[in-house]
């Protein structure tokens, strides 16, 4: 069988997935037994409202996913890529890294424009429809002006750094790409903090008082040196709460959610909090950290490996490993892999909460308020309650609620 027949099999295996997961994910686990167990801790409302925000805009994620794939398709098996290469290398008077720079941005705008009605309707209406989203339309279009800028800008360093990479270096490639791309991962995470979330958002040293007494004493218990607690205005935005560490060593900050202060107490926040210091006590971000560079390595060979292949056979029209028109064919396979990888990152990612939900409650030994903030967490940000486990296995990061609760419960103080 011709090698671009399989492809093709492959990718309309990928489409059928998703969509069978679409299904299940809206299906939800409707189980009576889990039911019962749910109303222990939440009403019938909290369960349908979670169940109507799972759902919402269920047909337009379909449609958008529908239309990616047919994008992604048409670079790939039609001439369309090599046609665009050649057009824009008599453009720019065979300029090469022009020729990728263009390449990439044209690629990139046809999806942006395919997404931005998507976008809009999930991240605006709907969010203005589920009482989540504080933002006026201008807001809107500044937030997601200044996201498609930053992203455009990162990418096409990116994109024509890996090409210089690639043309540069045709052997070693392999083994630079992935430690390169382990250097910049490490500069981005120490940047990201000082350089991305002040376009955002804007914060400030947490007050002094009872909670920033409270959250140095905890970290004093983890022996956890940290720099300063922020307190960053995610209200501005939206409702939804959350807290994060960044940084390393003793640069290492603590970002709170004002969403998150104005609606806990002092003890849940110090919970979350808790389970965030779980994350750094076990090096979670240094494992995720090595385990993608392993991963990206791995990819290397792979995608360097089928090329070849490809090429040889030459039932897809490809150029060099290098050229821009390789990118799309190259963008899907990395896709197929990932949807291939994802289960196990999920799951990788599941065993991490659950080991910084036990680090919360040996730190904090009050499980009273891990329930509650639980409880209150998915009441918040109208959780879905009873997902279908075959969409938490492929695709959640973090356990059920109900699976985080009954972990709390079996806890002894
Ligand atoms: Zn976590």
């Amino acid at each position: 069988m011709q090698l671009k027949t399989i492809l093709l099999f492959l990718f309309v295996i990928q489409i059928l997935f998703t969509l069978a997961m679409k299904y299940l994910s809206y299906q939800g686990d409707n189980s009576s037994q889990l039911h019962e167990q749910i109303l222990k801790y939440f009403t019938e409302v909290d369960i349908q409202k979670g169940i109507e925000y799972a759902r919402s805009g269920f047909f337009a994620s379909v449609l958008s996913d529908l239309l990616d794939f047919v994008v992604a398709g048409l670079f790939v098996f039609s001439p369309l890529s090599m046609k665009l290469e050649s057009y824009l290398e008599k453009k720019t008077g065979n300029r090469f890294y022009l020729t990728v720079l263009f390449f990439f941005l044209i690629f990139s705008a046809v999806q942006f424009l395919i997404s931005i009605p998507f976008q809009y309707y999930f991240g605006f209406v709907l969010e203005h429809q589920f009482g989540f989203s504080k933002m006026t339309f201008p807001d809107w279009v500044v937030y997601t002006g200044k996201s498609l800028g930053i992203a455009a800008l990162g990418g096409s360093i990116a994109v024509v750094g890996i090409a210089f990479l690639l043309k540069k270096f045709r052997r070693s490639w392999k083994y630079l790409l992935p430690m390169i791309s382990l250097v910049f991962g490490l500069l981005f995470s120490i940047l990201f903090p000082i350089v991305i979330t002040p376009l955002f958002y804007e914060y400030k040293p947490i007050e002094e008082g009872n909670l920033k007494t409270k959250i140095v004493a905890l970290c004093e218990k983890a022996e956890i040196q940290i720099e300063n607690v922020y307190v960053i205005n995610e209200s501005k935005y939206s409702g939804h709460t959350n807290a994060y560490f960044t940084g390393w060593g003793e640069n290492r900050k603590i970002f709170l959610y004002d969403t998150l202060i104005q609606n806990h107490t002092e003890e849940e926040i110090i919970s979350v909090l808790g389970h965030e210091i779980g994350h750094w006590t076990h090096n979670h971000q240094v494992k995720d950290i090595v385990i993608g560079t392993m991963e990206t390595l791995v990819l290397c060979f792979i995608l360097s490996y089928l090329f070849q292949k490809f090429k040889t056979e030459g039932s897809i029209s490809l150029r060099e490993f290098y050229s821009p028109s390789t990118l799309p064919f190259l963008f899907l396979l990395l896709s197929l892999f990932g949807s291939l990888t994802r289960p196990v990152w999920s799951a990788l990612s599941r065993t991490q909460e659950i080991e910084a939900d036990i680090e919360a409650l040996v730190l904090t030994n009050d499980k009273k308020s891990f329930i509650n903030t639980e409880i209150k967490l998915a009441k918040d940000n109208q959780g879905r309650l009873n997902p279908h486990p075959a969409e938490v296995f492929f695709y959640h990061s973090h356990p059920t609620t109900l699976e985080r609760i009954h972990l709390a419960e079996a806890w002894k103080e």
